[in-house]
């Protein structure tokens, strides 16, 4: 019992008794700055009533950081399973993993749930969080957790995947698989009740990897949200489950913070905005995931399309124009057919062959790619189009624009030698940053080079290397903080992703810019080098928008449908105070029209007050009110959407101002 143990955080080291806990090591160190609800242990995330090893290095986790958040949240999703097995005796328990903002556990129940049992569920929640119940980790044999949960086939199920070797990702599950041909070790975390008196009692348990907040004291704000059915696995032909949706924060101040977000995002939805305005209509006729793009809606996305395409063509990009189906041939040597028909439409049989809808562009760019023998000189080759792709999305799935199926890319080919890659990567970042701040989202908020995938990765580990080093270089010189998410990549090729924040405060994923070595090789793509021999090219997958119609949803909500003048479909509203002066108004609106501007001449016979508001809440930037006055002076009275109202301004001097407005594709009005 005299034994000591080592432990190191920064460059400290303090010797402990041994048995010593992560939360003793760290206070020992005096590491403990703030919540603390984990720790780390040579680099394993640690429950902090854990003993840590001798030699150990530690490092707390706190509740203010994604990881931490992520511990309080999962940690939360223990609470309302134990809460909802407390209220729904005889309910299977599936997975429960925290998500961004939040957390879920899925439910097999006999019905869904409704806003009441949510409500029940919760206040059940507050009532075991006061109980001030322990999280304990226990490390069990295979034959005791198959015995532990007779009686919850999705947890036996769970164990049998790690009996495979299966240990799946996307169930989030887990437990240790063991090394080689030792018997897997599975942990069990379990809710524990102490009594005053010292007596504990298990409340509930769980088959789980953890690491949980050491008791429910530390899970200071949670809110359930909503509930859904789910597959289980995310499977059809799997049991449909039932979902509660919850979020948790380290403090009341930021959960109260996130709920006013999320009401706020409900107000800007898309579609709703989107329906108001006249910008889209989404028709049951059509399908779920389709939608019509109104003339205003129209207006706004032609302004998003030619400003993609002027830039593209001035950064020396290559239009082309390509069907929407293609023979099946063509989906079978690219691999789409392999590796992506889930998200394929089946086959139209035409005259004996079958062709489908494309998924994506890039067989077509390839193609224009091989129209003819390429030289090491003509590279790089920027392919470039506008080009509408169609993906089975389930309609459980399908949300507004920002998750359609059938949608247009800003999409990119990119094809070039070895020692391009950089800087044709780094040009693709700048050319996002550019469109970000021409659209007004400011700086990207985030940029992450993704890595090999552990599960499916086709190509050398040194091609990936290769790869996964050229994408950072390209980002660090690009001058961004960038982060690594390991395993994100896509089968074929590493990739960057580069995210932007709207103006509530929602960081939305864009920009991907994919460098693949899969394609080339499939379609023999060659070019004759300055050695006379064929050489292989790079090629660079690149969508600045991503997809059109996602920024242009990510847009409204984030303008809250008050688009910037240079975007706005309608630019200025002529209002007469009266019939008399509709003459006026004319012509006003007439000089507008011959500058380019988009104008209305409110000729209609309601009242002043009510073309006004109509203005308003049409949310037009400029509205101009004319009578007498300003018939008599040539000058206009303004009201804008946004800032201060001005009287007597000539109409030159607001035609030359607008008119800069415009051209400079500023985000922000005047004054
Ligand atoms: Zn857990
Ligand atoms: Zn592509």
């Amino acid at each position: 019992m005299s034994q000591t143990i080592s432990v190191r955080h920064d460059e400290r080291t303090t010797d402990l008794p041994d048995g010593s806990t992560a939360i003793q090591a760290l206070k020992a160190l005096e590491a403990v700055r703030g919540q603390v609800v984990a720790a780390r242990v040579d680099g394993a995330a640690w429950d902090l009533d854990r003993p840590v090893p001798d030699g150990a290095e530690v490092e707390p986790i706190y509740a203010d950081t994604d990881e931490g958040r992520a511990i309080l949240r999962h940690s939360t999703a223990h609470l309302m399973a134990q809460a909802v097995t407390d209220l729904f005796p005889g309910a299977k328990w599936a997975i429960g993993p925290p998500i961004e903002d939040g957390f879920y556990y899925d439910f097999d129940v006999e019905r869904p749930f409704t806003a009441e049992d949510l409500e029940a569920i919760e206040a059940r929640m507050h009532e075991l969080a006061r109980e001030r119940q322990a999280f304990v980790r226990e490390e069990v044999s295979h034959d005791d957790a198959l015995a532990e949960f007779a009686d919850q086939p999705y947890k036996r199920e769970i164990i049998a995947l790690v009996d495979d070797g299966r240990i799946v990702s996307e169930v989030d599950v887990a437990a240790d698989a063991g090394d080689g041909d030792a018997a897997p070790t599975f942990t069990v975390y379990r809710n524990v009740r102490v009594g005053g008196d010292g007596s504990v009692e298990v409340a509930w348990s769980d088959l789980c990897r953890g690491p949980h907040v050491p008791s429910t004291e530390r899970i200071p704000a949670f809110k359930l949200l909503r509930s859904g059915g789910a597959y289980w696995r995310g499977r059809e032909d799997q049991p449909m489950l039932q979902r509660i949706y919850g979020t948790a924060w380290e403090s009341r101040k930021q959960l109260t913070a996130h709920l006013e977000m999320l009401e706020e995002a409900r107000k800007r939805d898309h579609r709703r905005v989107g329906r108001d305005l006249g910008l889209l209509h989404q028709p049951e006729e059509l399908g779920p995931g389709l939608s019509i793009f109104l003339p205003n809606g129209a207006l706004v996305r032609k302004q998003m399309e030619d400003w993609i395409r002027d830039e593209t063509l001035a950064r020396g990009y290559l239009p082309v124009y390509t069907p929407h189906i293609a023979k099946e041939d063509l989906w079978q040597r690219s691999g789409h057919l392999e590796n992506y028909a889930e998200l394929m439409y089946p086959g139209m049989e035409v005259e004996g062959a079958s062709y489908r809808l494309k998924p994506m562009n890039c067989p077509f760019h390839i193609m224009a790619y091989t129209s003819r023998t390429r030289s090491y000189r003509e590279l790089p080759i920027r392919i470039s189009e506008l080009g509408t792709v169609y993906r089975y999305e389930r309609s459980g799935v399908v949300n507004g624009l920002l998750r359609a199926r059938g949608f247009t890319q800003d999409d990119s080919h990119i094809f070039c030698r070895d020692d391009q890659v950089v800087d044709e990567v780094v040009a693709c970042i700048e050319f996002a940053r550019d469109l970000y701040r021409a659209f007004g989202l400011g700086e990207p908020s985030r940029v992450a080079v993704s890595t090999r995938p552990e599960v499916k990765a086709i190509g050398t580990p040194e091609q990936w290397a290769r790869a996964e080093k050229a994408l950072e270089e390209a980002a660090a010189r690009s001058g961004y903080d960038y982060e690594v998410d390991e395993g994100e990549g896509a089968f074929y090729g590493p990739k960057i992703d580069i995210h932007a924040r709207d103006a509530i405060g929602r960081e939305w994923q864009l920009t991907t810019i994919q460098v693949d070595f899969n394609l080339p090789e499939r379609f023999d793509l060659s070019y004759v080098g300055e050695d006379g021999a064929k050489h292989r090219p790079f090629m660079v997958h690149r969508a600045l928008f991503g997809s059109i119609e996602r920024f242009f949803a990510v847009m409204v909500e984030s303008f809250n449908g008050a688009f910037p003048t240079w975007l706005a479909p309608e630019q200025v509203r002529v209002v007469p105070v009266a019939a008399d002066f509709l003459d006026y108004a004319e012509e006003v609106g007439a000089t507008l029209r011959a500058q380019g501007v988009r104008v209305h001449v409110d000729a209609s016979d309601d009242t002043l007050g009510a073309k006004i508001r109509d203005a308003q809440t049409s949310k037009i930037p400029y509205t101009l009110v004319v009578g007498g006055a300003e018939a008599e002076a040539g000058t206009v009275a303004i009201r804008p959407y946004r800032g201060d109202q001005r009287k007597d301004v000539g109409l030159a001097t607001f035609v030359a101002e607008v008119t800069e407005e415009i051209a400079a594709r500023r985000t922000e009005p005047h004054g």
